[in-house]
């Protein structure tokens, strides 16, 4: 323990981006920071070739599955996140852009802050960090995503993504290894991208910039200490003061130990939850309950966003062209005002999500679509067996599909609880609770049928979006929504938790609005500004509080 007598100045719970970028500042700033990190540490010798390696995919640690991507299964969406040392940047596919100005126009964070004056300082800073620059290598699914757009009459939109990945310059073959090529020679050596497409399946190839190679690096180089393998599962306020201001325990468990769990407990003065929109929601539900943090505003839970997103693709069985080269997500369009494509790919060999693919099928949610998609798998046997066969047998999926990721921003959310699930009452888990949001973009669907007719191929869809209705995200957000009292958020405009002191949350969970774009960039923009205001380590009083009513 340190002079102090806390073992640490801040604990931040999760390694993701809101979690690195928090951890690097702090450690800049002066504190002594410790990151608990559930998810393990992986590097190129120990990540997996292909994602039929599920055990090295999958994250499910009672299951004996120690991978670092999880499918999480909801009554209204399936979420896929990441779960590592580096949190979602080892599974995501490096595509780092600004949402448009009008997201701060919306939502319970809309006049909290001069955010279209303020932002572009910290998405400018989170840019550089990154290592973000316009992708230079397009494959074959962004040349026909753009072929595409041209004869949709929107071509006009066609934009390379802006992607965190170390790419060699134009005309040099990849796979070069260069010493530190961003930080003045502080951060690590960097190796040019290969056009592999395996992104999501973490870089063995030490292109991508995932956060491991940037903020949570810089950060354990200042002395921050990293603990991978621990979950967080307690949190409490020290020497009975309720509003955490004489510093809070926090209690951790071996998250990958199937018996012995070696329970831990760390002391600190203040606490950073960056556990992603997901664990956030999961971990502060349970602490309010169990009154470790009653305190918490009964808004937890509510205004849950996925992005309004839909997966969906046209698979070219036995093409000659290789779908999955170039980067994981290469380039957009915008086929209207809210409703934006990228073209998307997975690693040639992983093809272990094909099994979740099924033919295209439009109508009305509920038995006419099933029975839609029953006669259009008749039919589509019937006029040719074998190459129906060849589109819904996964092998060969990720090198034969254009998978297309349509994102609107047009609002809709839904409230997440804890609550038992029927078939499994034993244990208390997140549930969703709302509306239904629209599985299913009809300007989006019909994008994928016109690409397949125009270069031969068949339009699918996912299996949970056509038979249950549900859709599937990976850009999960909200939960803890930012407002001007605890009344109507959880968090202040500075990520201040309401009811306690020098306790913040700096993840997906405070997001406020469906952003239309991917959303790490946003999520790591926030954090920088919430760092920046809470004062070197020499200077602090431990007394930062939100203050209810803190509209600016
Ligand atoms: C396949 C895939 C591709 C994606 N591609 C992109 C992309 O190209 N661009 C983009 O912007 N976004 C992308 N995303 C989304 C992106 O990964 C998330 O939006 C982002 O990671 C969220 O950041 P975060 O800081 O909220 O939390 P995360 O990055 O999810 O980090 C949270 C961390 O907290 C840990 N944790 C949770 N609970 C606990 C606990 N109790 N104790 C200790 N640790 C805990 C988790 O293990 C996790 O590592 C992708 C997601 C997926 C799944
Ligand atoms: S395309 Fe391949 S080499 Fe390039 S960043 Fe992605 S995984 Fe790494």
């Amino acid at each position: 323990m340190a002079d102090s007598g806390f073992d640490f100045d801040f604990i931040v719970i999760g390694s993701g981006f809101g979690g690195s970028v928090t951890a690097h500042r702090l450690t800049e700033k002066g504190y002594r920071v410790a990151v608990m990190e559930m998810g393990r540490r992986w590097d190129p010798e120990n990540l997996p070739r292909t994602n039929w390696l599920f055990w090295r995919w999958i994250w499910r640690p009672n299951m004996a599955l120690r991978g670092f991507f999880n499918l999480e299964f909801f009554r209204h969406v399936v979420i896929a996140h990441g779960c590592a040392v580096g949190g979602g940047s080892i599974t995501y596919a490096g595509t780092l852009l600004v949402p448009k100005d009008s997201i701060w126009d919306s939502g319970s964070w809309a006049q909290l802050a001069p955010w279209k004056t303020e932002m572009p300082h910290y998405y400018e800073t989170a840019m550089r960090m990154l290592g973000v620059i316009e992708n230079r290598i397009l494959g074959p699914a962004d040349r026909l995503l753009k072929q595409v757009a041209d004869a949709a009459g929107v071509g006009g939109t066609f934009y390379r993504t802006r992607v965190g990945v170390f790419q060699p310059p134009e005309g040099e073959a990849g796979g070069r290894t260069y010493p530190d090529p961003y930080f003045g020679g502080k951060g690590p050596e960097r190796t040019t991208c290969i056009s592999c497409g395996g992104c999501m399946m973490g870089c063995r190839h030490n292109a991508k910039n995932s956060l491991d190679k940037n903020y949570l690096y810089l950060a354990e180089k200042r002395g921050a200490r990293v603990f991978a393998e621990t979950k967080v599962v307690d949190v409490a306020p020290l020497n009975g003061k309720a509003d955490g201001s004489e510093g809070y325990e926090v209690r951790t468990v071996k998250s990958t130990a199937p018996l012995r769990k070696g329970p831990r407990h760390f002391t600190s003065r203040g606490v950073v939850f960056a556990a992603s929109a997901l664990g956030t929601l999961d971990l502060l539900f349970r602490l309010k309950k169990k009154g470790s943090l009653p305190a918490i505003s009964d808004q937890l839970g509510n205004r849950v966003r996925t992005n309004a997103e839909s997966l969906i693709g046209v698979r070219f069985p036995g093409s000659r062209e290789d779908f999955s080269k170039g980067v994981a997500i290469g380039s957009g369009i915008y086929i209207d005002q809210y409703t934006h494509i990228e073209a998307v790919r997975y690693p040639e060999g992983s093809d272990a999500l094909g099994f979740l693919c099924t033919l295209l099928t439009s109508g009305r949610p509920g038995w006419t679509r099933i029975l839609l998609l029953v006669r259009n798998f008749l039919r589509a046997l019937l006029r040719n067996p074998v190459r129906t066969a060849r589109c819904l047998h996964p092998f060969g999926w990720a090198r034969e599909s254009l998978i297309l990721l349509c994102m609107q921003t047009l609002d809709g959310h839904l409230d997440m609880r804890l609550g038992r699930l029927w078939f499994w009452p034993f244990r208390k888990t997140l549930v969703s609770r709302g509306q239904r949001i629209p599985t299913y973009i009809p300007q989006a669907n019909e994008f994928a049928r016109k690409t397949a007719e125009l270069a031969g191929g068949t339009p699918m869809s996912m299996v949970t979006e056509v038979l249950f209705d549900i859709p599937c995200t990976a850009h999960i957000l909200g939960g803890c929504p930012m407002a001007a009292s605890p009344a109507r958020g959880v968090v202040d405009f500075r990520n201040r938790v309401f009811g306690y002191k020098n306790m913040y949350v700096c993840d997906g969970s405070v997001i406020a609005a469906n952003l239309g774009v991917n959303p790490s960039l946003t999520i790591c923009a926030l954090a920088e500004r919430a760092v920046s205001y809470i004062p070197p380590a020499w200077r602090t009083q431990w007394d930062d509080a939100p203050e209810a009513g803190s509209e600016v």
